[in-house]
């Protein structure tokens, strides 16, 4: 009877010094890492119809199956998809986890990336996560996109290259930049590592980000990898926005 209740007890022990908080808006919950119902209801999360290409959600049922911008011009991956809509409600958990020392939250975000790409997983035989310049992991300390893709390869079973990719141009910050010169931006960014390029060969490649917006970096990532001949590039993000 003693033995039962201690362990309990040692729980609630720790959670009177570190109680379990809603990690988007710091309400009290009752198990750590997690949302509370609020903001759970309030975030939008993506389902179909979405656009076969680049998930882009569509309001209501349609025959099709492209959103206007795939029509007009394929992206060079084959398939983006991401677990919520970037907006209001779903704002603070992107910034507490990129721009602070949230990186505990990541728990959470890995388990409902896993969820929204088990398809993509179960096909990927590696993971990349877009690569951040050298410059600005000095600076944040971690790229958030690594973070996401060593703990969704964990959910996953599947290996991370981490540096399979190199950031080798220091670009702007995109937030803000329209569509077009977020292209030009970024175009020459990235290259492939050379000590990957013969394991890279043929090979379905899942890329994760934190955040894809008119999906520049992404493409730019894809064009390089398809260019090195890799079989196929498919992507993987926590948030969407909508442009
Ligand atoms: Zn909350
Ligand atoms: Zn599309």
């Amino acid at each position: 009877m003693l033995k039962t209740k201690i362990k309990p007890a040692a729980v609630k022990l720790l959670d009177l010094i570190y109680p379990p908080r809603c990690i988007s808006c710091g309400s009290s919950i009752t198990e750590h890492g997690n949302i509370c119902g609020k903001c759970w209801d309030d975030i939008n999360f993506i389902s179909d119809p979405q656009c076969r290409i680049c998930g882009f959600p569509f309001e209501m049922e349609t025959e099709a199956t492209l959103c206007a911008g795939c029509i007009q011009e394929e992206p060079h991956f084959s398939k983006a998809r991401a677990v919520f809509l970037y907006d209001d409600a779903s704002s603070k958990l992107i910034t507490s986890f990129k721009y602070n020392d949230r990186i505990e939250n990541r728990a959470p975000y890995a388990r409902w990336m896993a969820r929204a790409g088990a398809e993509m997983l179960h096909d990927a035989d590696y993971i990349i996560p877009v690569p951040i310049h050298f410059g600005k992991l000095l600076l944040r300390k971690y790229n958030q996109a690594g973070l996401l893709a060593l703990g969704v390869a964990k959910i996953a079973g599947r290996k991370v290259l981490v540096n399979a990719l190199i950031r080798k141009k220091y670009t702007k910050k995109q937030a803000g930049l329209n569509r077009k010169i977020r292209f030009k931006n970024i175009s020459g960014a990235f290259k492939v590592n050379p000590k990957y390029a013969s394991i890279l060969k043929d090979k379905k490649i899942l890329l994760i980000d934190d955040v894809i917006t008119t999906g520049a970096t992404a493409d730019e990532c894809a064009k390089i990898l398809r260019k090195a001949k890799v079989a196929k590039v498919e992507v993987l993000t926590l948030a969407k926005t909508l442009y």
